[in-house]
């Protein structure tokens, strides 16, 4: 509990951003004490130690920050998902609904090969859309979702609901 206060104090919510009314947790102080984001890192990686991932789905773009040092702790190859029109090679995409409109993903087509066991990481889980669109580009490539991991949750948006609507799914969050 006093490892978890500590790294509290590391995430600074900020007022009205991006737009009016949302409280935005910002992780960058996070990031840039050596101490908490090492801890940090620890924390989210160890129920998946021994699971035995394959890969490891990374959300654009604070999931790119976790994803990476995620994947090489668990010695899992890394699959970035991305805004679309980022990724050079051939894609699939997914639209997904946002509180305000539509996004996009991406994912490089034959990045995932059938039957391997999938982690999908993110900065924040908030109302879980993000991630769920993750999840099913890996889903179409015949990956086995194997859990979820965030750093942040944001309880009252429902997110963790969602996620585990179809499955019985380890959704792992630290703070
Ligand atoms: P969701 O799709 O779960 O509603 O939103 C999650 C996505 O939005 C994540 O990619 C996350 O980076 C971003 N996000 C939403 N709210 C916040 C927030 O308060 N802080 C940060 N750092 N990211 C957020």
């Amino acid at each position: 509990e006093q490892a978890l206060r500590y790294l509290r104090a590391h995430i600074r919510d900020v007022p009205d951003f991006p737009t009016p009314g949302i409280l935005f947790k910002d992780i960058t102080p996070l990031l840039a004490e050596p101490r908490a984001f090492h801890m940090t890192l620890d924390l989210l990686a160890y129920p998946f130690i021994g699971q035995h991932i394959d890969a490891v789905v990374a959300i654009e773009s604070r999931g790119f920050l976790f994803g990476g040092a995620l994947a090489a702790r668990l010695n899992a190859s890394l699959v970035p998902v991305r805004k679309r029109g980022k990724l050079p090679g051939d894609v699939d995409r997914i639209a997904y609904a946002l509180e305000y409109g539509e996004a996009e993903l991406e994912m490089h087509k034959d990045s995932i090969q059938p039957g391997a066991q999938v982690l999908v990481v993110d900065d924040v889980l908030a109302t879980g859309g993000t991630a769920s669109a993750a999840a099913e580009l890996a889903r179409r490539q015949g990956g086995v979702i194997g859990g979820f991991a965030f750093a942040v949750e944001l309880g009252a948006l429902g997110g963790r609901a969602r996620l585990s609507s179809s499955d019985d799914l380890k959704i792992h969050t630290i703070l």
